[in-house]
C-alpha cells in the first residue's frame, strides 16, 4: 500500500464554489478554504442564511413579515422583527439622502408589473397608485419595533436593497468561520472578502446591450459592489423598454440611464445607491456620489457613454458601441 505525505495545511486547500436559483435571481459563494468540508459547511450555510432574509422579506410569500406589514399597517402599527425593521428604518434614511429617489413604498405601483408575463400597469392605474408612493408615509416607532402606513394603499418592497444584505450577512458568516478569501454576490450585488490570494478581484461590469460581455474591468478588494440595470427584468414593447426600476415621481420605468455601478464598503448601501443613482440619473446621480467620500459609480447612459464619479481616474472620453 503507498502512503502519499502532503503538507497537512495545503494538502486540500482550494476554491469551492456554488450557485443557486434564489430571490428571484441567483446567489452564488466562492470561497478559499484549507478544509474541504469546512468549504462546503460555511457555502451551504450561506445559503441557509439567504431563504432566512427571504422567508421574512419577500413580498412574493404571503406568510413572510413583510406581507403582514403590507396587508395591515395601513390599519394599525404592525410590530416587526428588529432585523425587518433596522432594514426598513436604513431604507428611510436612504431615501432622505436621495431625496426620495430610492423609495420602497414605490411598490404600489410596482406591484403592477410582471416582467416575465410582459404585463405593465396601464396610464390610469399608475395615475391612482402613483398617490402612495411617498416613503413619508411610513412611519417608525423606535420604542415599540412597530411599522405604521398613514394611507390605505401603501405597499413596501425591499428589492432594491435586500439582495446587498444578504450579501453583507453572508460575508459575515464566512469571516466568523474564519475564511479570508471569498465573493458572495445575489444578483447584480457583491461583497468580496479579502482578495483573490494575492491579487485583486477583477469585478465586470455588463455591456448593457450586449448580453454576456463585460464593458469595463474594475480591480477591488474587500469591497462590496452593486449593479442596477434596465436588462435585468424587462420586456421591450413598441421600442419602449419597460423595466424594473421605478422613478418615484412619475411611477414609470426610470429613463436615460442603462445602468449604475457603486461600489464601497458596505453591500447594503451599494445596492440601495445603484438603484438611486439608475433614478436619479448621470448628473444628480454623481453629485450625490461625490458627497459620499467611501463611496464611487460608473454610470452608463442611454447613449452607451461612460461616466465615472470623481475619486475614480478619468479615462479618455469613452463610450460603447
Ligand atoms: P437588482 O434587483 O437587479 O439587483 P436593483 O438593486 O437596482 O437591481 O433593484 C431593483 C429593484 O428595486 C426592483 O426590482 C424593485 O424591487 C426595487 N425598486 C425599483 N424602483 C425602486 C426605487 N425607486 N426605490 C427603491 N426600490 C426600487
Ligand atoms: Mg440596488
Amino acid at each position: 500500500m503507498l502512503l502519499l505525505v502532503l503538507p497537512a495545511s495545503a494538502a486540500f486547500a482550494d476554491w469551492f464554489s456554488d450557485a443557486r436559483a434564489m430571490m428571484g435571481t441567483e446567489v452564488s459563494v466562492h470561497l478559499w478554504s484549507d478544509d474541504p468540508e469546512a468549504g462546503r459547511l460555511a457555502l451551504e450555510e450561506v445559503f441557509q442564511e439567504a431563504a432566512r432574509i427571504d422567508r421574512l422579506m419577500s413580498t412574493y410569500k404571503d406568510e413572510s413579515e413583510i406581507s403582514k406589514i403590507n396587508r395591515e399597517a395601513a390599519q394599525t402599527a404592525v410590530v416587526a422583527g428588529d432585523e425587518l425593521f433596522g432594514l426598513i428604518r436604513r431604507s428611510l434614511d436612504i431615501s432622505i439622502l436621495t431625496r426620495g429617489a430610492f423609495d420602497i413604498t414605490y411598490d404600489s405601483v410596482g406591484q403592477h408589473y410582471d416582467f416575465r408575463a410582459r404585463q405593465r400597469p396601464d396610464t390610469d392605474t399608475i395615475e391612482a397608485e402613483r398617490e402612495h408612493i411617498d416613503y413619508q408615509l411610513v412611519k417608525l416607532d423606535q420604542t415599540a419595533v412597530a411599522v405604521r402606513f398613514l394611507q390605505e394603499g401603501v405597499r413596501i418592497n425591499l428589492g432594491g436593497i435586500a439582495k446587498g444584505y444578504v450579501v453583507e450577512r453572508g460575508i459575515d458568516i464566512l469571516r466568523g468561520r474564519g475564511v479570508q478569501n471569498a465573493i458572495v454576490t445575489a444578483g447584480g450585488d457583491s461583497r468580496l472578502l479579502g482578495d483573490r490570494r494575492g491579487r485583486p478581484w477583477m469585478v465586470g461590469i455588463r455591456d448593457p446591450r450586449n448580453d454576456g460581455q463585460v464593458a469595463i474591468s474594475v480591480p477591488l478588494t474587500d469591497e462590496a459592489i452593486s449593479t442596477s440595470g434596465d436588462y435585468e427584468r424587462f420586456f421591450d414593447e413598441n421600442g419602449t423598454r419597460y423595466h424594473h426600476i421605478i422613478q418615484p415621481r412619475t411611477g414609470e420605468p426610470a429613463g436615460g440611464v442603462h445602468s449604475a455601478t457603486v461600489f464601497g464598503p458596505d453591500a447594503v448601501m451599494t445596492d440601495a445607491l445603484s438603484t438611486s443613482v439608475f433614478v436619479m440619473g448621470v448628473e444628480s446621480g454623481l453629485t450625490l456620489i461625490s458627497g459620499l467620500p467611501d463611496y464611487e459609480s460608473i454610470v452608463i447612459d442611454e447613449q452607451g457613454k461612460v461616466f465615472y464619479s470623481d475619486g475614480l481616474m478619468q479615462p479618455e472620453a469613452q463610450s460603447l458601441d
